[in-house]
């Protein structure tokens, strides 16, 4: 259909004019907060928020730290292949990687 086509295009211009928003943790993409779920003892799967080793995390004092409950590289590297994806098409998106390899 043509109206989706031209809806689509718009669309990812739109994209590629967005400017690209690095998060400086991609442990929790600077919430300061990670969710997990995890097993209780009764059986079910109950979910939990940890708070991030980072700045923003800072302010979740209450909080179990998330490096007692998950592999943070691993979550690193997921956020990270998901923000990759999502802009990996908007314009100077190659700029933007030069200087996370440089840092
Ligand atoms: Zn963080």
């Amino acid at each position: 259909m043509q109206v989706v086509k031209e809806l689509a295009g718009e669309i990812s211009n739109y994209n590629r004019k967005t400017k690209i928003n690095v998060p400086k943790c991609f442990v929790c993409m600077d919430s300061g907060v990670i969710l997990y779920k995890e097993k209780t003892d009764f059986g079910y799967i109950a979910e939990y928020a940890a708070k991030c080793t980072c700045q923003a995390g800072h302010q979740y004092r209450s909080l179990i730290s998330i490096t007692e409950v998950m592999d943070i590289e691993k979550i690193a590297k997921q956020n990270f292949a998901a923000w990759y994806k999502n802009n990996k098409d908007k314009n100077g998106f190659k700029d933007v990687m030069k200087k996370l390899k440089g840092a």
